[in-house]
């Protein structure tokens, strides 16, 4: 396993790491979180993603479980979870990261995770209603608690982080480290475009997700639905939607550039996200551990992403604009 910093923190995360969103619950039950989590783990991986939404908290308790079962040292390990959408309907409960919410959203993260902190507290969304300012000093208050170890963004413009961080600054406040944004060939333009400042200058660190487009960059999807995959899951059909022809036609041609490095699609596209220096981790998905052992075989593909197989690639996606 390779080991990269979390922007300027002084912690290390694995390049690749593990994230429970759609799997947990829905597809995988207590036994084969135990498994994927082990078998993650065992590989190096020691950064490992959740949000309070996910499954409805359900993705949360059980990754708890997971850790009491696996009995892992709590400093070998780091966990992220993430605030907003919220698990009830009330006007201060959801799509929101006002102080309240906040402030009680975390208690409930670390009841069902069985932990006394997290060590990354996410925003998952922006908050257009509640002032940046009341947000900040809501996060900075819980890594203050011992809560959270850092804390950061998902899917933030780079305007907003940028604000967050000069309110953090301006006040001695803990500021926001890192940012999870979606990375893939399919999305590349927010990481590789808007993001510039935000990486170089304030050094914000990014732990990516969807590597695969959600199973489209595996190329699962060239013949059709399988009936076992995320596409065909009921309450997921915008991921059936996303499926066009000129996706399809895109990983079609990567379908030689993988062949000819004796790779598979999966670890081609996952190699080009760690082939991005300010790509702290990869966030994997996985429903089975086959899954996971192949997309873990993108640390040997990285190496042979040479500058003229990056071009041949650039060839097929287009400039990502
Ligand atoms: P991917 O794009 O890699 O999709 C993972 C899914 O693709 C798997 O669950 C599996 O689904 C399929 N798959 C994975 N590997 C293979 C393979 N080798 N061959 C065939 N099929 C494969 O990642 P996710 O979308 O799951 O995102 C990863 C993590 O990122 C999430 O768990 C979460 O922690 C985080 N995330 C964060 C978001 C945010 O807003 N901050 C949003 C989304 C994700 P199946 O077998 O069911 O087809």
């Amino acid at each position: 396993m390779e080991y990269r910093r979390l922007g300027r923190t002084g912690i290390k995360v694995s390049a690749l790491s593990f994230g429970s969103w759609v799997t947990f619950n829905n597809q995988l039950d207590s036994n084969q979180c135990d498994r994927m989590l082990a078998l993650a783990y065992e590989a190096g991986i020691n950064f490992f993603d959740n949000a309070e939404v996910y499954a409805k908290g359900e993705s949360e308790r059980l990754m708890g479980e997971s850790l009491k079962r696996l009995g892992w040292r709590r400093s070998s390990y780091l966990i992220a979870t993430k605030l907003f959408w919220g698990l009830h309907d009330g006007p201060n409960e959801k799509n929101t990261l006002n102080r309240k919410y906040l402030l009680e959203g975390i208690n409930g993260c670390l009841q069902r995770l069985q932990l006394d902190h997290v060590d990354l507290l996410l925003c998952h969304r922006p908050d257009p209603e509640t002032p940046i300012e009341e947000t900040v000093w809501a996060m900075h208050d819980i890594v203050t608690q011992g809560k959270a170890v850092y804390w950061g963004t998902s899917e933030w413009s780079a305007e907003e982080i940028a604000r967050a961080h000069e309110i953090a600054e301006r006040h001695h406040l803990h500021k926001p480290v890192a940012e999870q944004p979606q990375y893939n060939l399919f999305a590349r333009a927010r990481v590789e475009g808007e993001y510039r400042r935000i990486i170089n200058e304030l050094g914000i660190g990014l732990t990516t997700w969807s590597p695969l487009a959600s199973g489209l960059l595996s190329g699962k999807y060239q013949g059709g639905i399988p009936a076992d995959s995320r596409a065909a899951l009921p309450g997921f059909e915008w991921i059936r939607d996303r499926i066009t022809p000129d996706k399809l036609a895109v990983v079609d041609a990567l379908l030689p550039i993988a062949r000819d490095l004796s790779c598979s699609v999966s670890q081609l596209a996952i190699a080009w996200c760690l082939r991005n220096r300010a790509v702290s981790t990869v966030l994997l998905g996985a429903t089975r551990e086959e899954q996971l052992q192949e997309n873990l075989g993108a640390l040997v593909v990285l190496p042979k992403l040479t500058d003229e197989v990056m071009a041949a690639i650039a060839d097929v996606v287009g400039d990502g604009k």
